[in-house]
């Protein structure tokens, strides 16, 4: 809604049903316009869920640097070691 309070302001939106609605109101509906504008920006879910296998967290994959892919640095140490693992296991030394 477009209000002016009463002309005592310039006329702004709100995104709440009146002048007098109920805090949680607010909140659940700038939360939304907020989840909107995310989503819309990037064109996607403003989430990801972690990549290490067997883990389903779900992390803010946006900040300094690349895009995060695990939730933790534990499952990107244990992702980077069966990573290593599996690179290795056909590598047989050969015997004397
Ligand atoms: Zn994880």
């Amino acid at each position: 809604r477009l209000t002016s309070h009463a002309g005592t302001a310039p006329w702004h939106p709100h995104i709440d049903s009146g002048d007098d609605a109920p805090w949680d109101e607010w909140f659940r509906a700038a939360s939304a316009v907020a989840l909107l504008a995310v989503v819309w920006e990037r064109q996607g879910p403003p989430g990801a869920v972690c990549a290490a296998r067997g883990c389903a967290r779900v992390l803010i994959p946006y900040g300094a640097g690349p895009p995060r892919r695990y939730c933790s640095r534990r499952c990107a140490t244990r992702e980077r070691v069966a990573a290593h693992r599996a690179r290795t296991a056909g590598d047989v030394s050969p015997s004397a």
